[in-house]
């Protein structure tokens, strides 16, 4: 099974390769640089949902016809800031916004708030869709707090504000160890991991039974 991940984010593809890689499945794990690059796309839809497929369906198009897609669209929500920013996480101090920028942005809109106002959660939404384009849905999901100023270096994004429930660090200083047990876009991949050990051990039976 070739599998192409739809993402330019550095991070996300590592992260997203690391777990594809414990996980052990039969997969090549493919970036779209293999075929030219990441297509750009309009983020406009209202969910995190239709954002992912968007990328997903962008990349296909560019693809061999027996390729798989992983698409993800993630983002942070606040309850403080009635669930921002949301699908906007990437550019949320503007287009084209740096990390920096937009963590900047952050703590600057939640200069006033305290206790509840600043929970908040990490969503991840994973898109893998098939050679003949069938869709399958994975959601993760991470709860946690926004720090008060910035610590840690590893991540990216806001990882150096967030700080998950049970813990008392942020995930930047946490570290991919952690992130890779317990972050929105863990969760997601532990679902996608599930299913695909499913569909791969259904389609071996099928051989079996043909053979
Ligand atoms: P996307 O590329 O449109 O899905 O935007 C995702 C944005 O959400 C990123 O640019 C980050 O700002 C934020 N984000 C998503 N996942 C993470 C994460 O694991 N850590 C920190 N920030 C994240």
């Amino acid at each position: 099974m070739k599998l192409y991940l739809a993402t330019a984010n550095r991070h996300k593809k590592e992260e997203l390769e690391q777990i594809l890689r414990k996980a052990n499945l039969p997969i090549e794990v493919f970036s779209p640089e293999a075929v030219g690059g990441m297509p750009a796309v309009d983020e406009c839809e209202p969910n995190f949902t239709g954002n992912a497929l968007r990328k997903a369906i962008a990349l296909k198009v560019k693809l061999p016809s027996d390729a798989w897609v992983l698409a993800d669209d993630s983002g942070l929500r606040v309850k403080g800031l009635g669930g921002k920013p949301g699908v906007r996480s990437a550019r949320f101090a503007g287009e084209g916004a740096s990390d920096t920028e937009n963590r900047k942005k952050l703590l600057q809109e939640m200069e006033e708030m305290s206790g509840s106002e600043r929970e908040a959660a990490f969503h991840c939404c994973l898109v893998l869709l098939s050679p003949r384009e069938e869709s399958q849905l994975f959601m993760g999901s991470c709860s946690g707090e926004i720090a008060l100023a910035e610590t840690g270096e590893e991540g990216f994004g806001y990882d150096p504000l967030f700080i998950p429930k049970g813990y008392k660090e942020s995930f930047a200083v946490l570290g991919n160890e952690v992130k890779e047990r317990i972050s929105h876009r863990a969760r997601a991949m532990q679902e996608m991991v599930q299913w695909l050990q499913k569909k791969i051990l259904q389609e071996s039976e099928k051989e079996a039974r043909g053979s």
